[in-house]
């Protein structure tokens, strides 16, 4: 846990998330900054930096939960294909040290590659958000 980073801060309670799933390992949680609704981030709750400081339990957990997210993402908002994305060090373009693997919601035509065109919904919006992929979470 690093008072420093948001990420931990999230897993711990002390920074605030709209929350899609959480369990003992896992925390998935909406991004901030949105291309299409929906795009969730599912992150280890221990502070692992990026994809090589992984261990196989815990990756396997993350794997269980982004199979449950992308599923949930699916069902509540309907994109036509989802990205899993993953940065690992700031040469592959990691803003946030504290690994994340991004669900992204995809739209035929709307952009190739990471889409620099990037909405900051409201607090309300990202509440109705999660509620929605919640919601689905039951189902996968
Ligand atoms: P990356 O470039 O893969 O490191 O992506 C970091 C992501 O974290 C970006 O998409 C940010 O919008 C997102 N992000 C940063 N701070 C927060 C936060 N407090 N809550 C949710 N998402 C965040
Ligand atoms: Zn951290």
């Amino acid at each position: 846990m690093s008072d420093k980073c948001i990420f931990c801060r999230i897993a711990h309670g002390t920074a605030e998330a709209s929350i899609v799933y959480e369990d003992s390992t896992v925390i998935a949680f909406l991004d901030i900054q949105q291309f299409h609704p929906g795009h969730a981030l599912v992150v280890p709750k221990a502070h692992v930096p990026d994809i090589f400081d992984l261990d196989d339990e815990t990756g396997a957990a993350l794997m269980s939960t982004l199979r449950r997210v992308s599923r949930a993402v699916d069902s509540a908002f309907s994109p036509d294909g989802i990205n899993i994305w993953q940065s690992s060090r700031a040469a592959a373009g990691q803003d946030v040290f504290h690994l994340h693997f991004h669900v992204l919601p995809r739209h035929t035509g709307d952009y190739w590659h990471y889409s620099p065109v990037r909405r900051s919904p409201s607090k309300a919006e990202l509440t109705e958000q999660a509620a929605a992929i919640r919601g689905a979470m039951a189902s996968t």
